[in-house]
């Protein structure tokens, strides 16, 4: 799986991108990460990226073609040239607004089974010109009922959620939390512990060794 990140700041994505089990999945070439910043693609002399929004508002909007060039590199940029003779490139463009429809657990599984390449559009000031999502047909995803200052967030939001659906990503494919029978409430060594004066303990069912039962503590949880 290779994402396409267009986005004014590459640099945001090293802390959380390069650590731990996507950096492994980076480094094994179970996904690829490529980078494009619009101001790359800015054909004016100052590199301008954004301007005053029409129908005046506040803030600055940002301009639609360095975003539409960005995303016609990304598009045309071959794959890993095994893939390239042996099947099509399944592409898909997702770009990042409050106002658009609630990313899932299921868009998850649905795009890493699905896509070979997924292109993210990450705004930032008071969004993206719309004549971007009429150029490129990108679907417009939210990550949440909130607002934040940028898409980068959200275009790790799925890329996380998205690579961990992908096999030989997770240490062990059966340790996909939905994939058997989990609990949020988790517990490890020691069995107890003091902290200021109260006692915190392990849920007794969990130190029986009785299987069935676990699981259907786990269960209820
Ligand atoms: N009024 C603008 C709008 O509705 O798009 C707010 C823009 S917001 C300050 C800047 C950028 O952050 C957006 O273009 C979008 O890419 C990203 N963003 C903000 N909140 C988001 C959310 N909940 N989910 C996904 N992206 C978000």
């Amino acid at each position: 799986m290779r994402f396409h990140i267009i986005t004014l700041f590459p640099e945001t994505f090293d802390c959380y991108l390069s650590h731990s089990i996507l950096g492994r999945a980076v480094e094994n070439q179970k996904i690829e990460l490529n980078f494009l910043n619009p101001r790359d693609f800015c054909n004016d002399p100052h590199k301008r990226i954004d301007n005053k929004p029409y129908g005046g508002g506040p803030g600055m909007v940002m301009k639609a073609l360095p975003i539409i060039r960005a995303w016609e590199k990304a598009s045309a940029i071959p794959f890993r040239e095994k893939l390239l003779f042996t099947k099509k490139r399944k592409m898909k463009t997702i770009l990042f607004s409050p106002g658009g429809r609630k990313f899932t657990n299921e868009d998850a599984k649905y795009f890493a089974k699905n896509f070979d390449d997924i292109i993210l559009i990450n705004g930032r000031y008071e969004g993206i010109d719309h004549r971007v999502v009429e150029v490129t047909g990108a679907e417009l995803i939210s990550i949440g009922d909130y607002v934040l200052t940028g898409g980068e967030l959200a275009s790790m939001v799925v890329i996380d959620s998205v690579a961990r659906q992908i096999e030989g990503v997770l240490g062990k494919y059966e340790s996909l939390e939905e994939e058997r029978i989990s609990s949020h409430e988790v517990y490890t060594r020691p069995e107890q512990f003091r902290f200021h004066g109260a006692t915190y303990s392990v849920p007794e069912i969990l130190l029986s060794g009785h299987h069935k039962k676990i699981e259907e503590w786990k269960k209820e949880r």
